[in-house]
Parts: C-alpha cells; sequence; structure tokens
C-alpha cells in the first residue's frame, strides 16, 4: 500500500519536494488489532501544524514516517475481538491506503446510518467542533447575532446553520469566492454574507451587521478577528477555533490592535480545542443528525479521488479550493 512521508519539514506554503508518497508493504494486523483498507481520508487544516516543529496540543509529524489524519475504512482482516471483516471503522491513521490501527483506536461507524465520509465531516470531528465552540465556547444563546469567518468551510458552514436553528435574531459569513457567498445566503440561510477579498473585512462586517454582534466563530484570525471585536456589542463572545491565515506566516502575526474594546464591552475571548469537548458527542449526534435527516441542516463535501491527491486536496484546504468538508476517497 502507498502511504504519505513527511521528508522536511516546510517553510511558508508547503512545496511537493517535502513530501513522498512511498510504497510499503501491508502487514498482518497481529493480536488486538484489525487491518483497515481506509476508503476516506480527511484533510485538516491544523495537520500544517503538525509539519512544523513547533510545540502544540499535538505531536509534530515525525520525518519519514507516514503522516496521520482521521479516516474511514473497511476492516480487511482482524485479530480484534467485536470487530468483524467488513466492518467500517474511523480512525486516526489516514494519509495512507492500509492502516494497521489497535481495537480501541478504531471507531465503528454505520453505512446504513448516514454516508461515510459523514463521519469526518458533518457528523465527526468538524461538525463536533462547530457546535462545541458555539453553544460552549461562546456561549450562543437565542436572540444573538453571530458572525463566523471561512463561513463556507466544514466548521463554519456548521456554524452558521446550526444558529440559524437554534434562534439566532441575524447570521453574517464570510468567504473567500462570489460564489461561495451566494451558497451562504441562498442554501444555507445566513442572513448576510461578504467576500473578504472584495474590501476590507471591518467596514464589509459593519455593513452586513449594523446593529453589531454578540458572537464571533473565528476561523480566520488576523483582519478578521480585529474587524469582530471592532462590531462586538456589550457583552460579546468571541471563540478562537483557528486562525487560517496565518497559518504559513514564517513571522507571527500582529495581534488586533483594538484589544481594549474588550473593557468598554465586556467582551471575552476564548480558545478552544475540540478534542476537550467529546462529552458533547452523544447529544451533538442526535441533534445534528436529526437536521441532516431532515434536511434542515445542509452540508457540502469536495472530493478529490485518490490517494496521489492526498497532498494537493490539502493545499486545496490552504487555498479554499473547498466548499464544506475537504475529503479525499480512495
Ligand atoms: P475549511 O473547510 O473551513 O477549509 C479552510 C478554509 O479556509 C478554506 O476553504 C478557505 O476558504 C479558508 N481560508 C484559507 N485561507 C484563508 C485566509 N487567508 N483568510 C480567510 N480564509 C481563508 O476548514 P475546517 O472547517 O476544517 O477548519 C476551519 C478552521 O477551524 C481552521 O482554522 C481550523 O484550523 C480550525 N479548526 C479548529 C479546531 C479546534 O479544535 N479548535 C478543530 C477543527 C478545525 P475561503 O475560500 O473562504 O478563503
Amino acid at each position: 500500500g502507498r502511504e504519505w512521508q513527511l521528508l522536511s519539514r516546510p517553510v511558508g506554503w508547503p512545496k511537493s519536494e517535502d513530501f513522498a508518497l512511498v510504497e510499503t508493504e501491508v502487514p498482518a494486523p497481529g493480536p488486538g488489532r484489525v487491518l483497515v483498507r481506509n476508503t476516506y481520508l480527511s484533510v485538516d487544516p491544523y495537520m500544517r501544524g503538525r509539519m512544523s516543529a513547533a510545540k502544540s496540543y499535538v505531536a509534530p509529524y515525525e520525518l519519514g514516517k507516514a503522516m496521520q489524519g482521521g479516516a474511514v475504512g473497511e476492516v480487511v482482516a482482524s485479530e480484534a475481538e467485536g470487530i468483524a471483516v467488513g466492518d467500517h471503522v474511523l480512525h486516526f491513521f489516514g494519509w495512507r491506503e492500509y492502516a494497521v490501527v489497535a481495537a480501541e483506536n478504531a471507531v465503528k461507524v454505520d453505512p446504513d446510518a448516514a454516508p461515510l465520509p459523514a463521519y469526518l465531516g458533518v457528523l465527526g470531528m468538524t461538525g463536533l467542533t462547530a457546535y462545541a465552540g458555539l453553544l460552549r465556547t461562546a456561549a450562543f444563546k437565542e436572540g444573538d447575532s453571530v458572525f463566523v469567518s471561512g463561513a463556507a468551510g466544514a466548521v463554519g458552514s456548521q456554524v452558521g446553520q446550526i444558529a440559524k436553528l437554534k434562534g439566532a435574531s441575524r447570521v453574517v459569513g464570510s468567504a473567500g469566492s462570489d460564489e461561495k457567498v451566494k451558497l451562504l445566503v441562498e442554501e444555507y440561510g445566513f442572513d448576510a454574507a461578504f467576500n473578504y477579498r472584495n474590501g476590507p473585512v471591518s467596514e464589509q462586517l459593519r455593513a452586513a451587521a449594523p446593529d453589531g454582534i454578540d458572537v464571533y466563530f473565528d476561523n480566520v484570525g488576523g483582519d478578521h478577528l480585529e474587524a469582530a471585536i471592532g462590531s462586538l456589542d456589550r457583552g460579546g463572545r468571541i471563540a478562537i477555533c483557528g486562525a487560517i491565515s496565518v497559518y504559513n506566516n514564517t513571522e507571527p502575526a500582529p495581534g488586533p490592535k483594538n484589544l481594549a474594546r474588550l473593557i468598554q464591552t465586556r467582551g471575552r475571548i476564548e480558545g478552544f480545542l475540540v478534542n476537550d469537548h467529546y462529552d458533547l458527542q452523544p447529544q451533538f449526534v442526535q441533534e445534528v443528525g436529526a437536521w441532516v435527516r431532515s434536511g434542515e441542516l445542509k452540508y457540502r463535501e469536495t472530493v478529490v479521488e485518490g490517494i496521489e491527491n492526498n497532498l494537493e486536496a490539502f493545499l486545496g484546504v490552504l487555498r479554499g479550493d473547498n466548499t464544506g468538508k475537504m475529503i479525499v476517497r480512495l
């Protein structure tokens, strides 16, 4: 089977020379393990962080070894009790065609309950990120006015729709193309949306949310964060989910210049990591699963075919090629 290895740590935008697609032998699973043939691989912005040596909440990828990431696959050999050949499992050994996974690191998923890629997106990690970040970290409540950046992406598209479904007074999103902006308003029911490439974020946000915002869900950082602080109403909350606009920076990005506005507004900024919120998983799957089945919550996926395009799919996420969750299908 083939696997993607990291050869050198990218500086700035990752280059193809930093990676290699390598053929390796497929081993027998061994006691307590299963051999999985991966069918769907996740590519996510946080992977850029793991390509760097900097200390973070997960260890850096090791050079000369397969990279990791969320994946769904079919069990083709099992030496583990409770998991049979033919079962589909969610696990963390993506970036490769075949993976040997210890039973305790594999979660069985039901292809009849939801399409398999949904377990990586709308009903998976990115969905829970939206749910926990909005409802818990940002302490969203009915009547709040909400702004979300990266709004056509996996997390952002769900944040905006969950806010709407839970009674937001206004939901505003930003994204990087006019087509995505149109999708937000016409399909996802956002009250307003703008293309951040079309003009200063602060001005566009003020026009889209003239009465200000109570919640900002930040996927982007940089001038989006600064603009949101500038539009924050009294008691406003900002959940820091990601900062994709600076992931390829070689120098630290300057912080917002207007932080003192939080004094006036009694505002709060708080970062969160989805890993700390898996206690919400059952509630999330039940509530969001029902909205997905009823069609009240819509989602898109951008699907790239083939292990050989795994790296391009990842780079595509950083460029904004995706609408909704970016998935690689093998
Ligand atoms: P997305 O599906 O949103 O894909 C990333 C999107 O970012 C692209 O589609 C692109 O859309 C946008 N983007 C790229 N560069 C820029 C830029 N310079 N300025 C503004 N937007 C940009 O990814 P996810 O939904 O998986 O992740 C969204 C965010 O959430 C990321 O920051 C990620 O790191 C974070 N995250 C955090 C977690 C946590 O636990 N805290 C867990 C999961 C994700 P466009 O065309 O609009 O530019």
